[in-house]
């Protein structure tokens, strides 16, 4: 009876189930043959097999063909093979002649069912598994499971580990990357503001030149006198070299950092392009005032809108602020230019009905103050106060009375010159204001850009050192676990090959590894122990069956030997005699026989004890066989009685043996028990020859051995 044993479980209920019934039903054969039960009985439960098996083996190959089992044809092969095998089963069974036979088929059919569990059915587990599961209308799974299970097929488990330790690396530098960006993009931001305020320089100072061009030719457009043809000429020439130097700067500047400012610069040189015209329509009286006061206001417009530009970038609290206090300044500064101009052209012109030039003076009056709250709104306090002390110096008062006069239409004490100087002081002083801020923010650019390049470094640097030192780390935990990984799959293969040498200690005493190493040296020690059973089993049992062997020589032995003198019996006598006379009288050779018995052994007994008897047979045994020949043999047929087989011998040999041998027991002496006694023998041989028969030898030799103790014994009589 062999339990079921739930390690041969492959999961699937149906075929686990199978192979439970078939166990049961080998085991009930089994009984039934143990039990002597009737062949009809038997019978039935060998059908009953046969007829199960054929069930299970289809239930198998529908469950293997459903999932294309690439060792499909195997199994069924397989499976035919043994269908085929049962016929010749069943005639063995019914054959057999006793219990163990029939039991071996039993003992066939258990072998046969775990063979095919363990070989065949158990490595097509998952087949299994799969079919019974889309049987079972493969139940919902979650889409994470899904994406864990596609992962789990497409990488191999240390390309898991590797990625998995990858990953918050690759994090890390995109992090990193973002921030080195992020810097990098501000510090090209700034890169390009400081190209930016070096060309704002020169725009400051040809903005300013362009200004007072302007307020010269409107004060000569309006003046008759030539009072501003001189200054006119000479501010024309300072614009000129104004020009020159900005365009060199252009040509100094690589071009493309300027691209923000590209359609400001050519609309500029289009602008200057068209000056010199327009100054000579200027001189020639062709142009209106105000016509003049626009052409410069645009010129100049276009170019103060490059500071604008600045403030666009990406620049930190401080530097916005900076310039855009210096862009509201700048703005602050044209309104006053344009003021002057104005104001010059009214007071030239003393005559208020050109309301163009009054109306735009009195707008600039309005806007100035509106663009000093700018300037104030970005300024630092430093920097209001300074513009205010520019503000509320005395220039400014003299220009306070001059506009009031001017809004009053005072104009008739009125100088012109002085309205254009006044304002050209305060405007240059406000010009003197812009190039320390500008100098200002130009101290603060190359401080962000000295600092910006340090941090972008220190970025790059640390990033840098983070990446090595955690690639290190990462290698070599991966090497760890890799190592640790194959170490084990190493002993597994060792062990399912059956080496159980390899021994696995672990470093790391509790961590998971090391309960798979203890497992696995677990599991090596259990089939350490296996194989030494089944050693010591095999070995015990060949000791068994040694001891058995000896025990049988010395039962055969004991069967065939007299015990108290150690010669042969009578019954080993037998059958060797019968087989020599059996050669003998085929090969036609010399057989003599012996036969021997101790005269009056009756009275050594009497006299001295049966032990003593023993020990004269002993004796007497002993010298039998000193004397004879390998061939010859001796045996105890009676009580003090003997025989010696002589073969290849004749009578006369055989009577001068006998003879031999019978003066030699009568010339002994025998010492026992401090009694030295003499026996003699009495001896009757008889020879094998043509005539006589095969079974009479014997009785002829008695007989003979008769005449001998007729003769008065101690003597040698030969049948003739
Ligand atoms: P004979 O000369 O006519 O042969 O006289 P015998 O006394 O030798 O012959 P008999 O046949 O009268 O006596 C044989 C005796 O041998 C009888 C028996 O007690 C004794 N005997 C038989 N087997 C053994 C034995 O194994 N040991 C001893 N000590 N005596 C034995
Ligand atoms: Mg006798
Ligand atoms: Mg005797």
């Amino acid at each position: 009876m062999i339990n079921w044993n739930d390690g041969l479980s492959i999961g699937v209920k149906e075929v686990d189930d199978d192979h439970k019934k078939l166990l049961n039903i080998i085991n009930n054969l089994s009984i039934a043959i143990s039990n002597n039960e009737t062949n009809n009985i038997i019978d039935n439960i060998f059908n009953e097999l046969k007829e199960y098996t054929k069930i299970h083996f289809q239930r198998e190959e529908t469950f293997l063909k459903n999932h294309n089992h690439p060792r499909i044809k195997k199994h069924i092969h397989e499976h035919k093979t043994f269908i085929e095998k049962i016929p010749e089963l069943k005639t063995k069974l019914t054959n057999s002649l006793n219990t163990e036979h029939a039991q071996e088929v039993s003992y066939f059919l258990t072998d046969w069912l775990f063979n095919h569990i363990i070989e065949e059915d158990i490595p097509a587990t998952n087949i299994f598994l799969n079919s019974a599961i889309s049987n079972q209308n493969r139940s919902e799974k979650s889409i994470l499971k899904k994406i864990i299970d596609k992962t789990t097929k497409t990488f191999s488990f240390t390309k898991r580990i590797f990625i998995f330790s990858i990953i918050p690396l690759l994090g890390m530098l995109i992090i990193g990357f973002i921030i080195i960006f992020n810097d990098y993009s501000n510090y090209k931001d700034i890169k390009k503001t400081s190209t930016l305020t070096q060309v704002i320089t020169n725009i400051n100072e040809l903005a300013h030149t362009l200004q007072i061009e302007r307020g010269l030719s409107s004060g000569y457009l309006s003046s008759s006198q030539t009072k501003f043809k001189e200054n006119l000429n000479k501010q024309r020439s300072i614009t000129l070299k104004s020009i020159e130097s900005f365009n060199n700067k252009l040509l100094s500047v690589n071009s493309d950092k300027l691209l923000v400012i590209t359609p400001f610069i050519k609309t500029f040189q289009k602008d200057i392009n068209t000056l010199n015209d327009f100054r000579k329509k200027i001189d020639a009286n062709e142009v209106s005032q105000n016509t003049a006061i626009n052409f410069y206001t645009d010129i100049i417009k276009n170019i103060l809108g490059i500071t604008s530009k600045m403030a666009m970038f990406n620049l930190d609290k401080d530097i916005s602020s900076s310039i855009s206090s210096f862009y509201s300044l700048l703005q602050y500064k044209e309104a006053l230019g344009l003021k002057r101009a104005y104001g010059t052209a009214i007071i030239e012109n003393k005559d208020i009905t050109k309301k163009k030039e009054y109306i735009k003076f009195i707008q600039l009056l309005g806007s100035q103050n509106t663009l000093l709250n700018n300037f104030n709104h970005t300024a630092t306090s430093f920097q209001k106060d300074e513009l205010n002390k520019i503000i509320s110096s005395d220039i400014s008062s003299t220009i306070y009375n001059l506009e009031n006069s001017i809004k009053n239409h005072n104009l008739k004490d009125i100088n012109s010159l002085l309205w254009f100087k006044s304002m050209t002081q305060l405007i240059n002083n406000i010009k003197r204001f812009e190039d320390v801020l500008l100098y200002e923010i130009n101290i603060l650019i190359q401080n962000r850009l000295e600092n910006g390049t340090n941090n972008l470094f220190t970025w790059i640097f640390y990033t840098s050192i983070i990446f090595i030192l955690t690639v290190i780390i990462i290698y070599i935990f991966e090497q760890s676990s890799r190592n640790e990984m194959s170490q084990l799959i190493d002993a597994m293969k060792y062990l399912s090959h059956g080496d159980r040498t390899l021994k696995l200690s672990h470093v790391n005493t509790n961590d998971e590894m090391s309960k798979m190493y203890e497992a696995y040296e677990i599991t090596r020690q259990k089939l350490l122990r296996g194989d030494i059973y089944a050693q010591l089993y095999l070995s015990k049992k060949e000791l068994e069956i040694k001891k058995h062997q000896k025990q049988n020589l010395k039962l055969e032995e004991m069967a065939s030997i007299d015990s108290l003198t150690g010669v042969l019996n009578r019954r080993k006598f037998a059958e060797i005699s019968a087989l020599e006379l059996q050669r003998s009288s085929r090969y036609k050779s010399n057989l003599s026989f012996l036969m021997l018995d101790i005269d009056h052994f009756k009275n050594i007994n009497d006299t001295y004890g049966h032990a003593v008897g023993d020990e004269i047979l002993k004796h007497f045994a002993s010298i039998c066989l000193e004397m004879i020949r390998t061939l010859d043999v001796v045996a105890r047929v009676g009580g003090e009685e003997f025989i010696i087989m002589l073969p290849e011998t004749t009578g006369e040999d055989a009577y001068q043996f006998a003879e031999r041998f019978r003066e030699k027991i009568y010339s002994s002496e025998v010492n026992i028990k401090e009694n030295l006694i003499k026996y003699s023998v009495s001896i009757g041989i008889a020879v094998l020859d043509e005539d006589n028969e095969v079974k009479d030898i014997l009785h002829r030799a008695d007989k003979a051995l008769y005449k001998a103790k007729k003769s008065g014994r101690n003597c040698t009589i030969i049948d003739k």
